[in-house]
């Protein structure tokens, strides 16, 4: 299991900066739960659809509708909660948050900002083999998503689609463990693997369902660790959020881009301003989008609507006690079932389908060649052609049956390379193509030993050779497997070729 003892040290340099500085990153991901309707309405949440054409007379927020709890929802938040290893508050309520935007028909969105559902948790970010970083999880709250407003499709006019107006996001914000870029990834990257495991979110991040507002900031050596001694923020410097980042590659960037901003600032005499800024990927830069004094007040107050939400521990416990196999747990397990490396398991386990399609291969086999067989030769093609396991052309059952046919030693390794191909490009039963081919491995010694006599007789200049210099031999063998057609089992041909020759 992963060793916390080993947690990374933060990196110290920074490239430009005159003195040593250390990143300190908090972040909010907003993760879409994955339902079929909305928060508070039976509105569909399917994604693409017509514009408009999933609103509800709540979503459209119609004078005297009522928002309506969807259990379902609740159910994924808490699940999630679970998940992340974090308290499930039996008592949690809703607020409103006001402020006027095109794109919130209500004029408030609907959130949980006194009283969130899920209380303090954990996130182990894995940063090579045994080292981790522990990001605490703060809280996360359930509240609606917004709609999207459409300014590039008239110079004259905007749009506004309110398909997504009222999905049901869980907000979940951590607290600032985080020490560099890559650990900003790879948190994100934790997360998505962890909700996607729990069923609790799609984790799209490019239609939007994971989505991370990135706070930054930087202090002198020292500094994090008063902070965690203390819990007191103002050992932190002042921080920038950098709103609404879906995308891995970005969220570094704009990470890196930010703290050298921020630490030019500093080392130049000034202060870095508290406020909220946008990542513009084609420049490279974060911009300002608004500071603080410029912050809404968003007039927080309990949603009269709603009454505060209350959940029983039996049910909180029943979700528990059907939690699946969570990636850490999952890789754990391959490590000491399957004997595979801790590198190959962290690549078995990153997507749960092909967690699923590895297992359903190595069930009853090898597992360490199942391995073997499902990175190089399945993922390897999937990857060069683009593909998703799903898509895959060759199922787990196929590829299970081309290791039978191995380990039965009908086929060598070679040739179920070829198999593999044929699967890949015309589908059919493993055995029965080998049948139908001719592709079967030659163990048969007599005949393998017709093909060497028959080779030596014909070559008796080579056969001096090969006798004065053992070496020489392969080219025996390398004749034999050309006459039989690749078929022949390499060791008996190396026996019977190294036996004639009395070598
Ligand atoms: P707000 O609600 O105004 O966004 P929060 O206190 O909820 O403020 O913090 C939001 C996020 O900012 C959290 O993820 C938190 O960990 C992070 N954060 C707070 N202070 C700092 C800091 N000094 N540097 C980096 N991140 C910070
Ligand atoms: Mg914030």
């Amino acid at each position: 299991m992963l060793d916390l003892a080993f947690s990374p040290p933060a990196p110290k340099v920074i490239a430009g900066a005159r003195d040593d500085w250390e990143l300190v990153i908090g972040m909010e991901v907003h993760a879409q739960v994955a339902s079929r309707a909305k928060l508070f309405s039976g509105a569909s949440t399917e994604f693409g659809a017509e514009p408009n054409s999933n609103v509800s007379f709540i979503d459209a927020a119609m004078p005297g509708m009522l928002p309506v709890l969807n259990e379902f929802c609740i159910e994924q938040a808490v699940r999630t909660g679970l998940g992340l290893k974090a308290a499930i508050n039996l008592r949690s309520a809703f607020d409103r948050k006001n402020y006027f935007y095109p794109d919130l028909p209500q004029g408030y969105q609907i959130s949980q900002l006194y009283h969130p559902l899920v209380g303090e948790g954990e996130v182990l970010v894995e940063m090579g083999p045994g080292v981790a970083r522990r990001v605490r999880i703060e809280r996360i709250h359930v509240e609606q998503d917004a709609g999207k407003s459409i300014h590039d499709m008239d110079p004259n006019m905007s749009f506004v689609d309110l398909n997504r107006t009222g999905v049901a996001l869980m907000e979940i914000v951590s607290r600032p463990d985080i020490r560099g870029p890559e650990e900003a990834a790879a948190y994100v990257v934790k997360l998505r693997q962890i909700l996607r495991y729990l069923g609790t979110c799609d984790g799209n991040m490019q239609n939007g369902n994971l989505r991370a507002d990135v706070n930054v900031s930087v202090c002198r050596p020292g500094q994090y660790e008063k902070y965690q001694e203390s819990q007191d923020f103002s050992h932190l410097g002042t921080r920038c959020e950098i709103k609404n980042m879906n995308s891995m590659r970005f969220i570094q960037q704009a990470i890196e881009y930010e703290a050298r901003r921020q630490i030019a600032i500093l080392e130049d005499g000034g202060a870095v301003v508290q406020e909220t800024r946008l990542y513009d990927p084609d420049k490279g830069e974060t911009r300002s989008m608004r500071s603080k004094e410029e912050a809404h007040d968003y007039r927080y107050f309990p949603c009269p609507d709603l009454l505060p939400l209350e959940i029983e521990q039996d049910w909180v416990d029943s979700i528990r006690d059907s939690l699946p196999e969570l990636p850490d747990e999952r890789k754990a397990r391959y490590i000491r079932e399957f004997g595979v490396t801790d590198y190959d398991a962290s690549v078995l386990t990153a997507e749960v389908e092909n967690a699923a399609f590895f297992e359903e291969v190595a069930k009853g086999r090898d597992g360490k060649q199942a391995a073997n067989w499902v990175i190089n030769e399945l993922f390897g093609r999937l990857n060069k052609e683009g593909l998703a396991i799903a898509d895959s052309p060759v199922s787990a059952a196929q590829l299970g049956g081309v290791l039978d046919l191995i380990a039965r030693g009908e086929i060598s390794g070679k040739i179920a390379k070829d198999l593999f191909e044929i699967l890949w490009t015309g589908g059919g039963d493993p055995a029965q193509i080998v049948e139908a081919r001719g592709m079967k491995q030659v163990t048969d010694t007599g005949a393998i030993e017709a093909a060497v006599d028959e080779i030596i007789a014909a070559n008796p200049a080579q056969v001096e050779k090969a006798q004065s210099n053992p070496k020489l031999a392969g080219w025996f063998v390398g004749q034999v497997m050309k006459a039989t057609g690749g078929k022949a089992n390499p060791k008996a041909v190396n026996e019977i070729v190294n036996a004639k020759l009395g070598l």
